[in-house]
């Protein structure tokens, strides 16, 4: 049975993923922050279909947290084949003037070196057990990355072009490992997220702007997640891929 590790899996885009790769045999570890009520809901709506899944609390911002978490997988569960980078955070809209370097470093703290360390403890923990072919990482991204997000929050943008960089610099970095790492940028898709910017119903406000004129579900970008875990792209690694309706 092949074990996963989706950051952010208890809500969203991560949620459907987690909800997807077990229906595929797979065992899911589902990591949150806060809200363990949301992580424990996957997890019972995963098992009670017979699937595995297990919820583990880390914040990602957190080094050492990050480390613990992936101690206590290794321990419990053994040797992870897949990590899906999806955590990520964004805050109120707001135009540059008005950003702090507070909120710019812990926008950053998550989605870039929460990211890294992530990967890097995954790497490590594949050292540990001494095998690599077959494994794989997939970043969730964001259009916000080409566009930039003006006006609304410049600072997730960045760390999305980050994450970006980052996909193509490990997938060349692990590529002779035989870890693929792959990423998608989702458009707008209806989560959560929408109301930490204060737009809860930002979705339906921008759809229009959308070439296929709606919104995404978190379904449609677990289908990419899944794609790009899969051996069906064996020969697919550093590729960030646009699931945005056209955005
Ligand atoms: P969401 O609904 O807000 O869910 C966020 C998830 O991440 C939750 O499970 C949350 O756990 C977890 N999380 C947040 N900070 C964390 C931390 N420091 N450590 C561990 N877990 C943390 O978000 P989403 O819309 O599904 O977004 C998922 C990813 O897709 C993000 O990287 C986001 O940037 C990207 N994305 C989303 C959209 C969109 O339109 N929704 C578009 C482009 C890209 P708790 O609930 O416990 O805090």
């Amino acid at each position: 049975m092949k074990n996963v590790l989706i950051t952010g899996g208890s809500r969203g885009i991560g949620r459907a993923t987690a909800i997807q790769l077990a229906g595929l045999g797979m065992q899911v570890i589902i990591n949150y922050k806060n809200n363990k009520v949301a992580a424990d809901e996957v997890v019972n709506q995963i098992t009670a279909t017979g699937g595995k899944a297990v919820a583990i609390q880390a914040n990602i911002a957190d080094e050492s947290e990050i480390t613990q978490m992936f101690a206590t997988i290794r321990e419990q569960y053994g040797d992870l084949d897949y990590l899906v980078n999806n955590a990520g955070i964004l805050f109120q809209h707001s135009t540059t003037e008005h950003l702090t370097a507070e909120r710019i470093n812990q926008v950053l703290a998550t989605n870039v070196t929460g990211l890294l360390i992530c990967s890097r403890e995954f790497i490590k923990s594949a050292r540990h057990f001494d095998s690599f072919q077959g494994k794989a990482i997939v970043n969730v991204s964001s259009i916000a990355s080409r566009t930039g997000s003006a006006g609304e929050y410049v600072d997730y943008a960045a760390s999305k072009g980050a994450v970006d960089t980052i996909t193509k610099g490990l997938s060349i970095e692990l590529a002779e490992l035989g870890i693929r790492v792959n990423a998608v940028r989702p458009g707008v898709i209806y989560t959560e997220i929408h109301a930490d910017g204060g737009e809860p119903e930002r979705v339906d406000r921008v759809a229009h702007v959308v070439p296929m004129k709606r919104g995404g579900k978190p379904e449609e970008i677990a289908d990419v997640i899944t794609w790009l875990l899969s051996d069906t792209s064996s020969y697919v690694t550093g590729a960030i891929i646009d699931a945005g309706g056209g955005l």
